[in-house]
């Protein structure tokens, strides 16, 4: 590769970026990072009917708390800038006037009315309508090519509305190449007359997507495989030109957790998973959920989103942003749609929650619990440390953990069946005597005398450690008793035992 690498993630602001747009980004920017190239964000805000306030700033966070800071953008280091579309407009048009001018596009002045009846004819007829070589030059259809230039010239002058389409070949065999999908052939019969310039002055996505591809020096097109119908224009396009085409890589479509089917917006409320990196208010007040609020690490939400489509070859699934940019290969991208498995990011989640110090979970923990609030962080930590293997998310940590901070107020009934015998309040008693008679109240000491003592008066270890448990927990649950027991300290130890006692 001699040119520097340059891909941009050019996303349309039109609410909520969803995991496949994070997953698209997510590509574009392993690929830079990986061939020392710049990842550029292109707002395509073309369409204004579909603009949705706020839904660009959402785009950036999102990118910004999975980690994926791009080079240039809206605001940040803009040598190729503006990065809206919106305010480039100026710069379309005359583009669209060049292929006019080389007769690769032409004006075509049909009301939607128009475009209606032909649309209904054909049905009639049992056929589709397509605006291309079939029609355009009919006089059915009111276009540049069947008016003279002085109607043309008349009509706009007299302001008329018109749109610019793109008049695209007839009887030619197209040959495309996708870096993920190889070289596939189209017969340009196919192909309708794509709107290049609308009626309000504003280009369409094909025509801005390609000059800005252009002017923006990318070399590679990184993007869904929902584009891949539009390749054939875009290749077309820059050909009409005369500019060189960047190359193509079309990523798989992310299916439902049954593999049957895209995976859409709607799916995660009705299957009970986040679809958005972070939680989205809609304009009309709906809330959706975000991985960041449910609890996931950024981290395990990147690792997840890099499986969706690439795979790297060997057993090995984790892997950290660095350690995709240095093993991401664009080869290794499947053509098959990815099936998105929730559980899987669970367990992504879960091995992530292993890797965070216990002092920053305790501090995520204590912000997130009421209970928590005047208990030292440093005691938090230690407990976090102790549960944080059965956990998933933060939010599990309360369950797992409360008897460290509060004592049982009720016993399980179940548990209570099992553990309490006819002797327990005898052999807690003893217990008592053996915990007071720990002077250097440590783990390994509590269990030296605890299981000395068991074993020397041959009792059932379960005799002894099931209504211990109890005790300190209120179920039969949790870390090791000697770790709690410690934790709590001597006197609340006591004191729980002597509960559960009165309670027998
Ligand atoms: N604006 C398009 C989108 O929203 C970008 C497609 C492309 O990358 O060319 O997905």
């Amino acid at each position: 590769m001699s040119k520097k690498v340059r891909v941009r993630f050019a996303p349309s602001p039109t609410g909520p970026l969803h995991i496949g747009g994070v997953r698209t980004a997510l590509f574009n920017y392993l690929f830079a990072k990986k061939h020392g190239g710049d990842f550029v964000l292109r707002i395509e805000d073309t369409d204004q009917n579909r603009y949705v306030e706020g839904a660009e700033d959402y785009i950036i966070k999102s990118l910004d708390w999975c980690g994926m800071s791009f080079d240039e953008g809206p605001g940040k280091n803009e040598k190729f800038g503006p990065y809206r579309q919106s305010e480039r407009k100026h710069l379309y048009k005359q583009y669209a006037d060049d292929l006019i001018a080389n007769g690769k596009a032409y004006y075509a002045f049909d009301t939607s009315d128009q475009l209606d009846a032909e649309r209904k004819g054909h049905e009639a007829e049992g056929k589709t309508f397509i605006y291309n070589w079939h029609n355009r030059a009919k006089g059915r259809l009111v276009n540049s090519l069947v008016l003279t230039e002085a109607e043309t010239k008349a009509k706009i002058e007299a302001g008329e509305d018109y749109v610019i389409r793109f008049k695209s070949p007839q009887d030619e065999t197209l040959h495309l190449t996708d870096i993920i999908r190889g070289n596939m052939t189209i017969d340009t019969n196919v192909l309708d007359d794509k709107i290049l310039f609308k009626s309000d002055g504003m280009p369409t996505y094909h025509l801005a997507n390609i000059v800005d591809d252009h002017l923006m020096e990318i070399t590679h097109v990184i993007r869904g495989e929902e584009w891949l119908p539009s390749l054939a224009l875009h290749q077309l396009l820059y050909d009409a030109f005369g500019w060189d085409a960047p190359e193509f890589a079309h990523l798989p479509l992310i299916l439902k957790p049954t593999g049957k089917g895209k995976l859409s917006k709607r799916d995660g409320d009705k299957m009970g998973f986040p679809v958005f990196p972070l939680e989205y208010t809609a304009p009309d007040g709906t809330v959706s959920r975000g991985y960041k609020e449910d609890g996931y690490f950024p981290e395990a939400v990147v690792n997840f989103l890099a499986f969706l489509g690439w795979n790297p070859g060997t057993e090995q699934e984790i892997f950290s942003l660095e350690q995709l940019v240095a093993d991401f290969d664009l080869a290794r991208v499947n053509k098959a749609g990815a099936r998105f498995d929730p559980d899987k990011t669970k367990w992504f989640n879960h091995h992530y929650m292993q890797q965070q110090l216990d002092l920053d979970l305790a501090e995520q923990f204590k912000a997130s619990q009421p209970e928590l609030a005047e208990m030292d962080v440093n005691y938090i930590a230690l407990a976090v440390g102790l549960i944080k293997e059965r956990a998933t998310f933060v939010s599990d940590f309360w369950d797992l953990s409360h008897f460290f901070f509060t004592a049982p107020t009720s016993y399980d009934e179940k548990a209570s069946k099992k553990a309490l015998k006819e002797d327990t309040a005898d052999i807690m008693n003893s217990v008592i005597e053996r915990v007071n008679a720990t002077d250097d109240f440590t783990v390994e000491n509590l269990q030296t005398n605890i299981k000395g003592w068991i074993t020397d008066n041959e009792i059932s270890f379960g005799k002894v450690m099931m209504p211990l448990r109890l005790a300190l927990v209120g179920a039969l649950q949790g870390p090791d008793v000697f770790d709690i027991m410690y934790m709590i300290g001597k006197t609340e130890t006591v004191k729980r035992i002597e509960n559960l006692i009165k309670h027998i």
